[in-house]
């Protein structure tokens, strides 16, 4: 006989209900009782989840270390870089941390296994080279690195750059990324109320081979560029806690649907 908690529940009750007490044998209708359902298998167990927030806190003060030359395939490039900022001066590391630091958490309870780029917003780098190979490494099931932009001030709305075909190099990953990216930009568009960008790209996506972290990844990845720090309105919102609260969730439920539909 299964003796768990739920059995033994239901053993001593029914001993009560006969009139039985002390040592009456158990029961054998108790045995005959169906186990208690098993919850539901969690929608993202298994699966690997890379967030990777853009920059980082200490890289301002460190530019000789984040300036050096690293090789991202098409061409070299600093190993990382500065980040922009809102007009009264609110970091993009800053909010990319911050959106980074609600989303875990919601993917975690999705059952996912979360792994971040960088452990706090203090440090310095790392370098892009370093960022793709954490989710190479990781065997992520989709990558996700979280940006603010920086366009003319009257562009606003948000886009997101996926991996253009680099021949030989990224051949397996622009297809998935493609759908990772197409899943994330309808969840961000639906659940933040925030346009396609009307300044950069095309319906909210944009094709792009200079960025290091996607062109060495060799997991499905994508930046989003979740709204131009240069515009008031775009910049407001970023700046308010609640609606990075709102930003993650929507990328939670873009990376779940890419996550299911990938099977
Ligand atoms: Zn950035």
């Amino acid at each position: 006989m299964r003796v768990d908690r739920s059995g033994f529940v239901v053993i001593i009750m029914l001993a009560a209900l006969s009139g039985g007490c002390g040592a009456a044998a158990p029961d054998p209708r108790a045995a005959t009782l169906p186990a208690p359902p098993s919850p539901p298998p969690k929608a993202l167990a298994g699966k690997v989840v890379v967030i990777d927030p853009g920059h980082n806190g200490g890289n301002a003060a460190n530019r000789s270390e984040i300036d050096r030359q690293v090789d991202i395939i098409t061409q070299r490039k600093a190993c990382n870089a500065v980040g922009f900022e809102t007009a009264a001066g609110y970091q993009e590391n800053a909010f990319a941390w911050s959106v980074a630091q609600h989303l875990k958490p919601l993917l975690e309870e999705m059952g996912a296994e979360v792994v971040l780029t960088r452990p706090d917003d203090k440090g310095v780098g790392p370098c892009v080279t370093e960022r793709a190979a954490i989710g190479n490494d990781a065997r992520a099931d989709a990558v996700v690195s979280i940006h603010g932009d920086s366009g003319e001030p009257s562009g606003h709305g948000f886009h997101v750059v996926v991996p253009g075909l680099i021949p030989g190099h990224n051949d397996e990953v622009v297809k998935p990324s493609r759908r990772l990216g197409l899943a994330i930009r309808d969840a961000y568009w639906a659940g933040t109320g925030l346009p396609y960008a009307n300044y950069r790209g095309k319906d909210g996506l944009r094709s792009r081979t200079d960025l290091g972290g996607l062109n060495l990844s060799k997991r499905p990845a994508v930046f989003i560029e979740c709204g131009n720090m240069r515009n008031a309105g775009d910049a407001a919102k970023m700046s308010d806690a609640t609606f990075r609260k709102r930003i993650a969730g929507a990328l939670a439920n873009g990376i779940k649907s890419f996550l299911e539909g990938a099977g």
